[in-house]
């Protein structure tokens, strides 16, 4: 039988009851042997997120004040947690000893650290399996970049010795032993890297939702989840604005052809979001999988006669960002026309400048800059094979007369983005879900 890597997050996480049902979940599928688990979330809105507080205390003790009122708040919670699902363990002696080692470290990422630590700890012990800290397997170089390989190699040696084990995420060490952290939300990468490194048949990524959804449901009301969904089609939807999971997190299970199960921990009988590669879905289901977007993008539309036989015209005006590090997002063109499509805060004072040199160095016909601008990317797979997707989303956009000032279509034809108005933002992505997904 092949074996699962369960990744709990935070807010499954956050008091005993949820460890009760995380329990549940592992132990009714005997594969799931090898459990991530997140630093306890945030019970209700307001509530402190451990990892937090560890941070709070790191920038205490550096300006030296006193940390003992945060380890307090921080050790109420693991104790509560501890009693409630009677645990034998010593957790105040932990926070003692991690009390003093936030002073010695004195790096934010070692006290960060502690609060997937002492949660790995508890869960091992709840669920009895072993504990293994991450910082034994989870190698970066000292630079801090992730070593992929020595990572497998010491996965694979350790974890050959347990069948199955807890491993805390987020954080792993360097060759000289200090402690060092992924960037926030980074326990799914640690997930994904012992899916990869154990050559698991699945990574569930067991969360507080079930799934993806279709649209952001802030906008859309009970937009509908995702059951399949492509590695690429999610790279374009978290790429453009939908909260997935950590970026980073993909890559190694995707590499490795391991699919990915979004699940829900308070709903486990939904089947959750699969995220699969592309050659494992066919046919194509539905006319589009998701619709994501952002705000906030300046167009800088440029106009000269004959643009298309200068030779070099892009070249010099993709240096002239670069001069300016500024990056871009899409690069719209036509015969005599090319639009750049830059995030308003990347231009962050230099657009005045930026446009004097366009004007002094490309000599064009004409430039409009237009402000407030956002972009909505519709995508799917669906799209590439079928024809009349893309005029259904024009049409539906036309009828409420929002002004489409960009149009860009990947080469993978698994998406389309479409430049509007701020201010129709909401109102077109209703539009786009109620045409494709009511209709
Ligand atoms: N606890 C860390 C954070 O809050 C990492 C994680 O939850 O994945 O960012």
């Amino acid at each position: 039988m092949g074996l699962k890597v369960a990744k709990f997050g935070g807010s499954s996480l956050a008091d005993a009851s949820a460890f009760e049902r995380v329990k549940k979940i592992v132990l009714a599928d005997p594969s799931r042997r090898y459990v991530v688990p997140s630093a306890p979330g945030k019970r209700f809105p307001g509530d402190d997120k451990i990892t937090d507080l560890f941070y709070l205390c790191h920038a205490y003790a550096q300006k030296s004040l006193p940390i003992e009122d945060i380890v307090t708040a921080i050790e109420q919670r693991y104790v509560e947690i501890a009693d409630q699902l009677k645990l034998d363990l010593d957790i105040k002696a932990y926070l003692l000893e991690i009390k003093e080692q936030i002073y010695q470290e004195r790096t934010p990422d070692f006290a960060a650290s502690r609060g997937e630590y002492l949660n790995g700890v508890i869960l091992a012990a709840h669920l009895g399996y072993a504990f293994i800290d991450a910082a034994k397997i989870i190698a970066f170089n000292q630079q801090g970049r992730l070593d992929l390989t020595a990572t497998g190699n010491l996965v694979a040696l350790e974890l050959a010795n347990h069948h199955q084990a807890v491993i805390p995420g987020f954080y792993g060490a360097k060759p000289d032993g200090t402690i060092k952290t992924f960037s926030r939300g980074g326990s799914d990468i640690t997930g994904s890297i012992l899916a990869r490194s154990m050559q698991a048949e699945l990574y569930e990524n067991w969360t507080d939702v079930s799934g993806i959804l279709m649209a952001d449901p802030r906008i859309v009301d009970d937009p509908r989840p995702i059951s399949l969904i492509t590695y690429s089609e999610l790279r374009e939807l978290a790429y453009n604005g939908a909260n997935v999971m950590h970026e980073a997190a993909i890559y190694p299970v995707r590499q490795a052809g391991i699919p990915i199960n979004i699940r829900n921990t308070n709903i486990p009988e939904n089947q959750g979001t699969m995220i699969i590669s592309s050659v494992d879905r066919q046919p194509f289901t539905g006319d589009i999988t998701g619709i994501a977007g952002r705000k906030d993008f300046v167009i800088i539309s440029i106009e000269k006669a004959l643009m298309n036989s200068e030779l070099g015209f892009v070249r010099r005006l993709l240096s002239i960002l670069e001069e300016h590090a500024i990056s871009f997002e899409h690069l719209p063109s036509g015969i005599d026309t090319v639009s750049l499509v830059i995030l308003e805060s990347e231009l962050d004072g230099k657009l005045d400048l930026v446009l004097r040199q366009i004007d002094n160095n490309l000599s064009p016909d004409k430039v409009e800059v237009f402000h407030d601008i956002a972009l909505i990317a519709t995508v799917g797979q669906s799209m590439a094979y079928r024809s009349g997707i893309a005029a259904k989303l024009f049409n539906a956009l036309a009828q409420l007369d929002i002004n489409v000032r960009m149009i860009d279509q990947g080469s993978s034809e698994i998406n389309i983005i479409v430049g509007i108005e701020n201010r129709d933002f909401e109102k077109a992505i209703r539009q786009i879900y109620t045409t494709y997904v009511k209709s």
